[in-house]
């Protein structure tokens, strides 16, 4: 077991103060840097960084990021999910690490897109249904993650499963499946 013990740290941020969102962090007394890019090779969406080293995930909204001595994660909606999400980071760590011998490590750092690619997947109607004024101000939200690919209905038409589909892709994200026409 690569993570045998470590410190919680639950908090909300203060630049957010009122916001009842929250985060955690999990002070480890060991190095987990060997195992990151095996966590990059099994993570759909993450972002590597060998110069620091560390490793940036987005998962189901929260904002993970795994450094030699750390586990951080935010945007968590109370103390206890920010808890639980940390438990099950760490036992994802001593998982991958024991099978470590069955993964091909990846040491590469996936790219971004940028907000104008993002932008001229979306329908460009400016319809603001996703609660913004234009989608260029969601595609820019959309690049830095603090909106989720969903918020934005009108893609879920038939006409821009295309779109859609590279979207998804291209920010690493599962979608629901569209449903057939009423
Ligand atoms: S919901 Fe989609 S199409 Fe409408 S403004 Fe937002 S990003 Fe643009």
């Amino acid at each position: 077991m690569l993570i045998k013990d470590y410190q919680l740290e639950v908090f909300t941020p203060p630049c957010e103060p009122g916001a009842e969102r929250f985060s955690a962090i999990a002070h480890l007394t060991a190095d987990i840097r060997e195992v990151l890019p095996y966590l990059n090779a099994i993570l759909r969406g993450a972002v590597y960084r060998p110069e620091v080293p560390a490793l940036q995930w987005r998962k189901a909204g929260h904002y993970v990021t795994f450094q030699p001595n750390q586990i951080a994660i935010s945007n968590v909606e109370d103390r206890e999910a920010a808890i639980r999400e940390v438990e099950g980071l760490i036992k994802l760590v001593n998982r991958t690490w024991e099978r470590r011998d069955e993964i091909e490590p990846n040491y590469e750092t996936r790219r971004r897109p940028t907000a104008l690619e993002l932008y001229k997947l979306l329908p460009r109607t400016n319809c603001k249904a996703c609660g913004e004024p234009s989608c260029f101000v969601f595609a820019n939200k959309l690049a830095a993650g603090q909106v989720e690919l969903e918020q934005c209905t009108p893609l879920a038409e038939p006409q821009y499963a295309e779109q859609r589909a590279r979207l998804a892709e291209l920010l690493a994200v599962d979608l629901p499946a569209i449903g057939p026409r009423a």
